[in-house]
């Protein structure tokens, strides 16, 4: 980890601390806890460091207060009501223990949607990238209490994925009751923690399919499989650590085992934006040739298309589907569902004749596209 994560390798990483950390069963905070990691925040910050925090906690701890059932998620309504109790608490521990070691804690809840449109997102790495500059410590969680069940993002980790983006990290550690990856069910006694994953695919993805979480938060190791794919595409790698133990992000610095995600070559932070975005819109089917000159780096046109399937937009997100409806890429579109539609098949040449003006040669630009 010393390697992956250190000041020097990493000047901005993105803290991720699961509800199973900090708060106990009967839902009281797990401060003792929590002052070893600030303290290990406050080491890192002192070594020149940037760091924000991803912090979970607020349903769980509001529910406790509220004495809702079900740590506050037997409905949507008990859980937006429990965050927003929680959320006061949960933000009060970690600006007093931040204080406590000389650190100024800044506050920012954000919804999917804040992060999905382009001049929010820009508008949220504008104010992180200040309070970064102040050695402020951001402490993130998602708005629960406003953001409706079809566009929430639910678990923090790819919240943290996202928001590491935003920020423009290095790197991101998702701390919770794993140790890490392992290539089974972690209970079969042979199952193998998996020390570094060079790309999310099936192949790793089937080794969770038995999922487990700790019932405390939302988050499993799918959707922390899911922050991995979001992170490395945008070129930033992520570890999936054990927060278990006292100081966890010292331990890492000292040979405790973990999963690396490594980041992917070519990620950017504007192509991370688009292959991490999670509504799309609607997709384009294409033939062989497309499919080829698409891995090949190549613009989609409208004559490799073959048919349109959705309600969207000029500038919205779609994907991009093979024959064998494999999905090959995700871009933004150049054009509204409608004219796709009319052009989709139609050589370079044809295309004045239908739309009457021709604003765009191609249906998705290779430069705002992210092959999958
Ligand atoms: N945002 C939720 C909370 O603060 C946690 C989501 C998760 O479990 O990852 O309680």
């Amino acid at each position: 980890m010393v390697a992956h994560l250190n000041p020097g390798t990493c000047p901005l990483l993105v803290v991720k601390v699961g509800s199973s950390l900090l708060v106990e069963k009967d839902g009281a905070v797990r401060r003792d806890w929590l002052q070893t990691l600030v303290a290990d925040v406050a080491e890192r910050h002192k070594a020149g460091q940037k760091i924000v925090v991803v912090s979970s906690g607020a349903i769980a701890l509001g529910a406790r207060r509220l004495g809702f059932e079900k740590g506050g998620r037997a409905s949507l309504a008990d859980a937006q009501a429990s965050a927003s109790v929680g959320q006061i608490l949960l933000s009060g521990i970690w600006a007093e223990l931040l204080a406590e070691q000389g650190l100024t804690a800044a506050q920012m809840l954000v919804t999917l949607d804040d992060l999905e449109d382009r001049r929010r997102y820009l508008n949220i790495t504008a104010t992180l990238d200040r309070l970064l500059g102040a050695g402020a410590v951001p402490v993130i969680n998602e708005n629960d209490s406003v953001a409706t069940e079809e566009i929430r993002f639910g678990d923090n980790d790819r919240l943290a994925a996202r928001v590491g983006q935003a920020a423009g990290a290095n790197g991101v550690v998702l701390l919770s009751d794993v140790d890490g990856l392992y290539d089974r069910d972690p209970r079969d006694p042979e199952a193998q923690l998996v020390p570094e994953v060079a790309k999310v695919d099936g192949r790793i993805r089937i080794m969770v399919s038995g999922d487990s979480s700790s019932g405390m938060g939302s988050g499993g190791m799918a959707s922390k499989l899911d922050a991995a794919d979001i992170a490395t595409r945008a070129g930033i790698g992520l570890a999936i650590a054990s927060g278990l133990r006292a100081n966890p992000l010292a331990a890492l610095d000292n040979g405790a085992s973990y999963t690396w995600f490594a980041p992917r070559e070519g990620g950017s932070a504007r192509k991370g934006w688009i292959g991490g975005r999670l509504s799309v819109k609607g997709r384009i089917t294409v033939d062989n040739g497309a499919a080829k000159a698409l891995r090949g780096g190549a613009s989609l046109l409208p004559a490799g298309a073959t048919a349109v399937q959705g309600e969207f937009r000029r500038g919205d997100v779609i994907d991009i589907v093979s024959i064998d409806g494999e999905t090959l890429a995700r871009g933004l579109s150049e054009y509204d569902a409608g004219d796709a539609t009319l052009i989709c098949g139609k050589r370079s040449g044809e295309l004045e004749g239908i739309l009457g003006a021709v604003p765009r040669q191609v249906l998705v630009h290779r430069d705002q596209m992210v092959l999958l």
